[in-house]
């Protein structure tokens, strides 16, 4: 069965001692986590060895940084690798995400490079794609998320795209508080898994977790993640509130 997964994007927010205090107080919770499911919170760098401390001894629970470099190490100041990662007890990757791709120009051949950066050292990239506003209005998402994927994953062999976890987040639900409708999430999500199945095989495409993100909240989770092609979600907002993050991971089928 493929992973159901609560994932936490706090972006560039918080101190050190509000992400100390959010993170106690997401442990504090009960939780009933099925083998099948899992806990990503994808934390600014410099709170990841905070955060790797607090989860490493809790079942299910993953730290994820936001981004990664593509080499491994060498001049390029200001710029993490996925060994600097590692070193620090961090096994999974957002990459991807549309303010990225939007702010730092990060396209789908630079995005390619991360996957395979983050593959070969054995970890767990979360690759973000989504369509914008006017190519939703113009009804062409399927063929601009189709894109995305043919780019920077199909390169990939059967067995390593089974180690991506990918995540849709149409951009013009993040954090707008527009939600895709469950039916509207669902649609694209199968859209996601029928182009994956052509590519690798049914068999191959049904082990691919494919998590939704745009404005997940507790009040949303619930409809959202019992569409049969949504796999959790990549959680922005809501993820910096407890009582919201908590009741999302609850969620998780
Ligand atoms: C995100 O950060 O990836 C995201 C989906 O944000 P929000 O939940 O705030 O829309």
């Amino acid at each position: 069965m493929r992973k159901k997964i609560a994932a936490a994007n706090w972006k560039m927010n918080l101190t050190l001692q509000q992400g100390e205090a959010l993170l106690d107080g997401l442990l504090a919770q009960s939780y009933q986590l099925q083998p099948h499911q899992e806990v990503v919170v994808a934390v600014p760098f410099p709170y990841l060895t905070m955060a790797v401390q607090k989860l490493q001894q809790v079942p299910q629970f993953y730290v994820a940084a936001q981004n990664c470099y593509t080499k491994a190490s060498g001049a390029y100041t200001g710029e993490v690798s996925v060994d600097i990662l590692q070193s620090v007890g961090v096994q999974h990757i957002v990459i991807g995400h549309s303010e990225r791709r939007e702010y730092f120009q990060e396209s789908n051949q630079f995005l390619a490079e991360k996957v395979d950066a983050i593959l070969a050292k054995g970890a767990t990239p979360i690759f973000c794609c989504g369509e914008p506003l006017p190519v939703r209005e113009a009804n062409e998402q399927n063929a601009f998320v189709a894109k995305q994927l043919q780019e920077s994953l199909y390169h990939l062999s059967a067995e390593a795209i089974q180690k991506v976890v990918i995540a849709y987040e149409p951009i013009w639900a993040i954090g707008t508080g527009k939600t895709a409708t469950s039916a509207q999430a669902q649609e694209i999500h199968a859209f996601l898994r029928s182009e994956l199945a052509g590519k690798y095989g049914a068999a191959i495409a049904d082990n691919i977790s494919i998590l939704y993100g745009g404005s997940v909240k507790a009040n949303n989770a619930i409809e959202l993640f019992s569409q049969p092609d949504v796999d959790g979600g990549l959680v922005g907002g809501a993820s910096l509130i407890v009582e919201e993050f908590a009741a999302i991971i609850k969620a998780l089928p």
